[in-house]
């Protein structure tokens, strides 16, 4: 019978990364740690581990690495325990012949806490599921308790630390992602139960897709007598969502954010998917982050949160973001502890900048004051370069821009939004038959009404082409497509619609100079 790959790894006390790291080796494809593999392969696993003991027991240095991986992971990144000296694990690796040298190399480097965003539509609870979780996984250290907003908060779970964003929904996480960073490692997705599928839902998770992120479901009011989760199920599944019970891979969490039931075993399944995704970060490594947001305060002056990515910042440090750089004057922790330092996926403020840096904006540091005007005058010379050489070929992105070059398998990239649910599946029933061995058409987002900021951002990053039928962009919108330089086209025809996406396709779009 077939066995599900995180119920045989805890059966056999492995973690489930060395589960999927033994799968991948036998070339065994799954799509998440829920997915179920056949009794065959169960037996092939058993082999393999009993054959890595024996080498392991035959080799003094790697036994010891190896009992520590099959104990459970450590309770949070920033208390996983240092890695051991490289002389040691060098001298491991060589010794082995069977185990695989990568294990070995990545065990150098610790594991870190994840860091999640909250997604959804407007009303469905993400405020109310983050204040919960803030009540009570984060510990006031000031009498009033009242922590000020810096944009990421450090939930201390039984199962570890995890770092929310505390700006929940997919502009923010899609402004972040338009800058060319990454914070998020997990999204949750908020659906009402009472509400189901809305827009912003369908929205949020075509941002996540994008962003390759991985997403936990919940299922939020299920307090609500009228809550009716298994309709939030079958509409997911619509969307080729298809939750675990129903034999998918998505991990779907019945909450309330109001009486906090099933809020722990969220929390669980996010330390639970943290694991799987195996995330480390070098405490040790060269210094990297993201600004999560940045304000000017009428006492303190600029302040700006920083999630630390990797290395450590320490107060003192001289950091550059974009052309600008500041030096650490003070931090302090997302619950507003002066701190002096701060390690891998933890949120700080910063006190030190002189002007106000932008979500999502990259942070290095630099040694000194000039190297830090070195870097940015580096930078200018850059961005001047670039500007001239735009100039030069200004005009509209050619066919290969967008769709890359030709006698490769291509991808369109498109958001649709339409007037109704009807136009919406009338046009994607007409692309798909589009679709051919060399063209594949990649529908990111299908919406009803008006395009948003949101998808603009979307097909910036993702480079996409906005169609539109029966709809328009407002002149707000419109404006952030143009300065982004994103297309939007609006119809009022379907086959004018479809034309363009022919002309797409076949290449007959002119290349402008
Ligand atoms: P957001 O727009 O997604 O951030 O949604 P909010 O957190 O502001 O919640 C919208 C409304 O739903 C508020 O009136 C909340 O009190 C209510 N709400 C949120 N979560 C729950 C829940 O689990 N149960 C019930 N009954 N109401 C909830």
């Amino acid at each position: 019978s077939k066995v599900r790959i995180y119920t045989l790894a805890k059966d056999l006390g492995v973690e489930n990364h060395k589960m999927l790291e033994i799968l991948d080796g036998l070339g065994v494809s799954y799509k998440s740690v829920s997915s179920t593999i056949e009794e065959d392969t169960v037996e092939l696993i058993k082999e393999i581990l009993a054959e890595e003991a024996a080498a392991a027991a035959a080799q003094p240095a790697q036994a010891e690495t190896s009992s520590q991986r099959a104990t459970p992971a450590p309770s949070s990144g920033a208390q996983a325990p240092s890695a051991p000296p490289s002389s040691q694990g060098a001298g491991a690796q060589t010794a082995v012949t069977e185990a695989p040298a990568a294990t070995a190399t990545a065990d150098e480097v610790p594991h870190r806490a994840p860091v999640v965003t909250i997604m959804g539509h407007v009303d469905h609870g993400k405020t109310s599921l983050l204040d919960y979780i803030r009540k009570t996984k984060v510990a006031a250290k000031e009498a009033g308790g009242i922590t000020q907003h810096v944009g990421a908060f450090e939930a201390k779970t039984s199962k570890g630390r995890i770092v929310f964003i505390d700006t929940p929904g997919h502009e923010a996480f899609t402004t972040i992602r338009a800058r060319g960073a990454n914070v998020a490692d997990i999204a949750i997705i908020v659906i009402a139960a009472d509400d189901s599928l809305m827009p912003q839902t369908r929205e949020a998770i075509a941002h996540a897709q994008a962003a390759k992120v991985p997403m936990i479901v919940a299922i939020n009011k299920i307090d609500l007598p009228q809550a009716d989760p298994e309709k939030v199920k079958t509409d997911l599944t619509q969307l080729n969502l298809v939750p675990e019970e129903y034999g998918g891979d998505l991990v779907v969490v019945p909450v309330s954010a109001k009486t906090g039931e099933g809020v722990e075993d969220l929390l669980e399944y996010i330390s639970l998917t943290a694991e799987i995704e195996d995330l480390r970060a070098d405490p040790k490594g060269k210094f990297s982050g993201v600004i999560i947001e940045g304000k000017v305060d009428k006492q303190a002056g600029v302040l700006a949160t920083v999630m630390v990515q990797e290395g450590t910042l320490h107060v003192g440090d001289f950091l550059v973001v974009g052309e600008n750089y500041g030096k650490i004057k003070a931090m302090t922790d997302s619950a507003g502890a002066r701190i002096k330092e701060a390690g891998p996926s933890t949120p700080v403020q910063i006190l030190g900048f002189s002007t106000v840096p932008a979500s999502g904006e990259k942070v290095q540091s630099a040694k000194n004051e000039h190297a830090a005007r070195e870097v940015i005058a580096t930078r200018v010379d850059v961005r001047r370069d670039e500007e001239n050489a735009r100039n030069r070929r200004r005009g509209p992105r050619t066919l290969e821009d967008i769709m890359g070059p030709v006698g490769e398998l291509r991808t369109v990239n498109l958001i649709l939004r339409a007037d109704t649910q009807g136009s919406v599946e009338a046009i994607q029933g007409i692309l798909a038959r589009k679709e051919s061995e060399d063209i594949n058409i990649n529908v990111m987002l299908a919406g009803i009404g008006a395009p948003t900021e949101g998808d603009v951002l979307l097909a910036s990053t993702a480079g996409a082409q906005i169609l539109c039928f029966s709809v328009t962009p407002s002149a707000g919108v419109a404006k952030v497509a143009e300065s982004k330089g994103v297309e939007i086209k609006a119809y009022r025809i379907i086959y004018e619609m479809i034309d363009e996406v022919d002309r797409l396709i076949k290449g007959n779009i002119e290349p402008v100079f």
